[in-house]
């Protein structure tokens, strides 16, 4: 089987955000999906769309896995479902428990009707940006972009690392 790193992004700030992101972390870590290879700190942002919620607890993990794309998504949403995360509940960008995206999946696009990768808001998010770049300093976008350019491009505003 093909082992393929693929980022994931972890963020919450429902019902105690840092507890949500550590349980997520330590499913993350039974190796299920794959092996976690590599975790960035964890990081306090401020929240992204409607401004009447709470801050985000936000993290990046590694992991090398043989899931195809639409399997790890499925894989990573019904983490998320375990924690309590109801999308027919919420509004767009609103608050949740968990949240799990792909961000990239080794060097390849995907274009599907239920996933895009790379993550649609990959380039312009501080909170995905950052605990990436501890992670992998030298990665660069299947396009060939630098992360450390896209990074320029984005101030760390409203971003704490803890
Ligand atoms: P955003 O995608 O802008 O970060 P969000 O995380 O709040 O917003 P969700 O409600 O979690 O969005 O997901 C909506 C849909 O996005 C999912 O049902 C999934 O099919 C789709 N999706 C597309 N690309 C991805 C990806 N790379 N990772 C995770 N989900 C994705
Ligand atoms: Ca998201
Ligand atoms: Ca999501």
């Amino acid at each position: 089987m093909t082992r393929v790193v693929c980022y994931i992004g972890i963020g919450s700030n429902r019902d105690q955000p840092m507890q949500q992101v550590e349980r997520a972390i330590e499913r993350l870590r039974r190796g299920e999906i794959g092996v976690l290879v590599a975790l960035s700190p964890l990081y306090r942002s401020a929240p992204m769309g409607p401004q009447d919620q709470a801050d985000y607890i936000n993290a990046v993990a590694a992991i090398e896995t043989e899931l195809k794309p639409l399997e790890l998504l499925e894989a990573l949403q019904s983490i998320e479902a375990e924690q309590g995360r109801n999308r027919s509940k919420e509004r767009r960008w609103g608050a949740r428990t968990l949240d799990l995206d792909i961000l990239l999946y080794g060097d390849e696009c995907v274009d599907h009707d239920r996933l895009i990768v790379p993550h649609i808001g990959l380039t312009e998010r501080a909170f995905v940006l950052y605990p990436l770049a501890d992670i992998a300093p030298q990665l660069h976008l299947p396009d060939g972009r630098p992360l450390a350019a896209l990074l320029r491009a984005v101030p760390a505003d409203g971003l704490r690392k803890l």
